[in-house]
């Protein structure tokens, strides 16, 4: 178990190093991090910050030489980063970032576990595509294996010109069928050292051009009638990977059943309901995994709760959403506002 004061390296500067950064504090833990990219909201929360490249060996010794155990906000963070912690103080294990940053991989890691992913294949150039469209058929969404989020580097396929015209990256791609779904939703886990698991209940998922805009309890049908199976795959690709923290992975609701579509080794976006909508948020529970305390309760404490992430310029009026008294607002505190980028998020319960 981490004493108190002791001190939680985070790989990552972002909004999830930032609120879990605030959960440490709460328990009595410092934080520090380690995030080569510019405008670090995490900063602001912690107690140092380290703004060395990721492949800075002797940045990285130092770091590791402050922290009594480290974790990552951030799914991309090279696995050699990450190999470079110490052994046996890293949570979760190295492994699990191994398989969750390429999209080839995690689906065939969840398919040998028994699960359904879309029908995908490997794109690696030209032919490759005309071949996976001429097998799967359109639509379809091409996607970058690596290093995509919140609908970066995917391109939706309709019809065979839509390829014609594309300018293929020359990167590792994958081509995946276009699943009919009725809706999607994330299954969230935490796992503690001593292999405890405990799921938050799923909340029903939109997305406004790939990026995540709500994420809204009850979930409704037919999300409730799948959670279960859901439940089952992500309980067994924690245990496959001896997972300590939280982990999601996120399905579409089918006629089916539940389509796998990827994971992510992190807390979640879709998860953010539960600083207030929970008994133990994400953020908490992930701090208490890794610190080695025992895990919280993760049941919902409202009939209703909703959360609405606040995209680009409406970080500027976002006080005026404060209207209701069981409203609560989350500003990451990014100077830079962009169209798209992520600037906070409301949460809004009806108890
Ligand atoms: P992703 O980055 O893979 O999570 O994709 C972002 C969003 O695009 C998803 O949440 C879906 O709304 C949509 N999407 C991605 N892949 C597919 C697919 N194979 N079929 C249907 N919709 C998809």
């Amino acid at each position: 178990m981490l004493k108190r004061g002791g001190t939680i390296g985070i790989l990552g500067g972002g909004q999830l190093g930032r609120m879990m950064a605030m959960s440490a504090a709460q328990l009595g833990y410092r934080c520090i991090a380690y995030a080569p990219e510019g405008d670090t909201v995490a900063e602001q929360v912690c107690g140092d910050v380290f703004a060395n490249k990721w492949d800075d060996t002797a940045a990285l010794a130092a770091f590791a030489a402050q922290c009594d155990v480290v974790t990552w906000e951030f799914e991309n963070v090279p696995v050699a980063t990450a190999q470079a912690m110490p052994e046996g103080r890293i949570f979760p294990h190295p492994r699990a970032l191994e398989t969750a940053q390429d999209r080839l991989s995690e689906k065939r890691f969840v398919e040998g576990l028994g699960g359904t992913a879309a029908a995908h294949a490997c794109v690696d150039g030209r032919a490759d595509l005309d071949r996976a469209v001429e097998r799967l058929g359109v639509p379809g969404i091409l996607k970058t294996r690596r290093d995509g989020y919140d609908g970066k580097g995917q391109w939706r396929i309709t019809s065979a010109r839509d390829i014609e015209g594309l300018n293929l990256p020359d990167l590792p791609l994958i081509y995946e069928a276009f699943v009919e779904f009725e809706a999607e939703f994330s299954v969230i886990l935490v796992r503690g050292q001593d292999g405890a698991i405990r799921f938050w209940d799923s909340t029903r998922n939109t997305h406004d051009d790939g990026i995540l805009a709500t994420s809204a309890l009850p979930a409704g049908q037919p999300i409730a009638d799948q959670v279960a199976p859901a439940r089952d795959l992500a309980q067994q690709v924690a245990d496959a990977l001896d997972y300590v923290g939280v982990l999601t992975l996120e399905f579409f609701a089918t006629a089916a059943g539940p389509v796998f579509n990827e994971m992510a080794p992190r807390v979640h976006n879709s998860g953010h309901w539960s600083i207030e909508g929970a008994a133990t948020s994400q953020f908490e529970n992930h701090i208490r995994a890794v610190a080695g305390l025992p895990l919280g309760d993760t049941d919902t404490v409202a009939k209703s709760v909703t959360m609405t992430n606040i995209i680009g310029a409406d970080i500027r009026d976002a006080y005026a959403q404060l209207d209701t008294a069981d409203t609560h607002l989350h500003d990451y505190g990014k100077a830079e506002v962009r169209a798209g980028r992520k600037m906070g998020h409301v949460t809004r319960l009806v108890r």
